[in-house]
């Protein structure tokens, strides 16, 4: 049975966290619970550049350490996080664990790259946001351009008129702005030009078969060089082959994240990465994300 569970962890939390009315009261109470407990935790995953295999940023990616199921995916309990309001006092978590972590590396000299926090639709509504994101800037010490916050094209898409208020505030403040999952929603790339926008990651759906699926080969390489013309910087996610390294970098993807370099990893092993890194750099070996 343990081996069964081992095999399919989707099937297991699909059970355990179940969708009727008392599971997801159980989930958001064990939430509320985490949160007070420091029961979650921040994994990074690095963002590199295709051409040379530097890393040019982090993304920071939510875990719940949970004492019952140990290490739960944010897919697994960020929508009932959302239902319930808990995303906001969550994410604003993440968003100073992963300045202050950020701003940790730079003291170190171990890397000076942004690091990407995911928004969700929920802290955007707050009126709060901004002040809450500067105040953690101010208290960390981290300068607002080693900060990028990830929006995806719905929440971008579904107020225009306060997205592009609180992008302009956010410009104003000196962060970077980027669209996640990018091709998933409904939006246009000329239309997203009305906005202060950084940075383009394609969705890793259409990254995923661009060996073997010509469509899909296709979109990608329009997405990229439309992003170009816009001069919009441009990411892949989910790059996984060395193929698909050398298609996006042959059509000029600039970076890419993706288990071909790293999965995400806890705090400890991004720094001991980083060490390694720094001592491979100063003898002069070539960079270690470069495939
Ligand atoms: P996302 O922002 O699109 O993050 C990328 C996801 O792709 C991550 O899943 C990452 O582990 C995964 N990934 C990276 N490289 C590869 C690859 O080569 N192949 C495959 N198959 N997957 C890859 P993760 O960490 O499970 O996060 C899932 C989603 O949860 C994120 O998607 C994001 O939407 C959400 N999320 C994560 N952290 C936070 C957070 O702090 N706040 C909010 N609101 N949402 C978060
Ligand atoms: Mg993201
Ligand atoms: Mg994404
Ligand atoms: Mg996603």
């Amino acid at each position: 049975h343990a081996k069964e569970q081992g095999r399919n962890n989707y099937q297991f939390y699909e059970r355990r966290f179940s969708t009727s009315v008392s599971a997801r009261l159980n989930l958001e109470n064990r939430l509320r619970r985490a949160l007070e407990r420091d029961e979650f935790e921040v994994y990074y995953q690095p963002q590199v550049e295709t051409a040379t295999g530097e890393f040019v940023g982090l993304e920071a990616l939510l875990r719940w350490r949970d004492p019952e199921h140990g290490l739960v995916s944010p897919d697994e309990f960020v929508p009932v996080a959302e239902d319930s309001g808990l995303i906001v006092p969550i994410g604003e978590w993440v968003l100073r664990t992963a300045c202050r972590q950020n701003q940790a590396w730079r003291s170190a000299r171990l890397l000076d790259v942004p690091v990407a926090v995911n928004l969700s639709a929920r802290q955007f509504d707050e009126h709060t946001l901004l002040g809450t994101v500067a105040a953690i800037l101010d208290e960390t010490g981290l300068p607002p351009q080693r900060l990028e916050l990830e929006l995806t094209e719905t929440l971008i898409m579904r107020n225009p008129e306060l997205t592009a208020e609180l992008l302009d505030a956010g410009k104003r403040l000196g962060i970077l702005i980027s669209v996640d999952d990018f091709g998933t929603g409904y939006s246009s790339l000329a239309y997203l030009k009305r906005f202060p926008i950084d940075r383009l990651k394609i969705d890793r759906s259409f990254i995923a078969d661009i060996e073997t699926e010509p469509d899909d080969a296709a979109i990608a390489q329009t997405i990229i060089a439309m992003a170009h013309t816009l001069r919009i910087d441009v990411l892949a996610e989910g790059v996984e082959t060395v193929a698909q390294l050398r298609m996006l970098r042959n059509w000029q993807c600039s970076a890419y994240q993706g288990y071909l370099c790293s999965h995400p990893l806890p705090t400890h092993e991004m720094t001991a990465l980083l060490r390694g890194l720094r001592a491979a750099h100063m003898l002069g070996l070539p960079e270690v994300g470069h495939a």
